[in-house]
């Protein structure tokens, strides 16, 4: 019960005033403001506190691949609506919104490309599409780089980035876990070195499939990286969870993860990776 009712006509709620886009910004870790032309400059890491901000997957591209080198395969490969699905919104509006907003067909890209002039087959989750989640595209996309990476016999390197299986898609998207992890299981007896870059977030069906199945794991620092969130899990066992938990410092202590590396030197840790393997 409420000490203070706010009488019918009273005081109306004013519209948020937001910064002129494009100028200005709020650090989501420290709070500061930043001007982010600065921002793009330092790979979208707050130089105050080392807040890593959520990236589109062309600016990893941008950050990781020898510039031209990325090759997009799979490009025609489009979602389709088997179920009808509808929940407050059609599943096709949603797909067509997201289409819109991110100029993208689904929730990943995959191609081939240079690092340092290593050949690699590359793939990037984007989770401004439909929160990166993985339906029937996401899935068909991952496991045919999977093979293109056994065939070509070239590094799989995969930035994850995604809330977990595309639920408009059901039992469809479910299945994606068990053809990427088969996929990989292949090209893992074939001698396949595969890398995985795990970003904010990283969480559910993807982490219970292909995210976590690298011979190698990088994380970005402060990534959320885990099955369920932390608040189901609080829930389900009525207990306080302890400070960080889940996040990338969390789950390189817990041997989830081999290194936390800053998006800065994301790609010179790439290389060390792949010659270090590379005969
Ligand atoms: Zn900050």
């Amino acid at each position: 019960m409420a000490w203070f009712k706010r009488k019918k006509p009273g005081l109306m709620a004013q519209k948020k005033k937001e910064m002129p886009d494009g100028l200005w910004l709020k650090c989501d870790g420290c709070g500061e403001i930043i001007y982010r032309k600065q921002l793009r400059e330092n790979a979208h890491v707050c130089n105050h506190c080392g807040f890593h901000f959520r990236i589109p997957s062309e600016e990893y591209i941008h950050l990781l691949l020898d510039p031209n080198s990325f090759k997009e395969t799979e490009n025609d490969l489009e979602p389709v609506d088997f179920l009808n699905f509808k929940d407050s919104k059609r599943y096709e509006d949603r797909l067509k919104a997201a289409q819109k907003k991110t100029g993208l067909k689904d929730a990943i890209r995959t191609g081939t490309a240079n690092i340092k002039g290593i050949p690699v087959m590359f793939g990037v989750m984007d989770f401004g599409f439909i929160g990166g989640s993985m339906g029937s595209v996401v899935g068909e996309k991952v496991a045919r780089a999977i093979d293109q990476a056994r065939g070509r016999k070239v590094p799989l390197i995969l930035v994850c980035s995604s809330g977990g299986a595309r639920m408009m898609e059901s039992i469809i998207s479910l299945m994606q876990m068990a053809k990427t992890s088969a996929k990989l299981a292949k090209f893992s007896d074939a001698g396949g070195l595969y890398i995985t870059i795990l970003t904010n977030p990283t969480t559910a069906g993807v982490v219970a499939s292909f995210a976590m199945l690298g011979d190698i794991h990088l994380a970005e620092p402060g990534a959320l990286i885990g099955f369920a969130g932390p608040r189901v899990i609080k829930q389900t066992i009525g207990q306080d969870l302890p400070e960080g938990f889940q996040r990338s410092q969390f789950q390189l202590e817990h041997g989830f993860v081999d290194a936390i590396v800053h998006r800065k030197e994301m790609r010179d840790t790439l290389e060390k990776v792949l010659t270090f393997f590379i005969e």
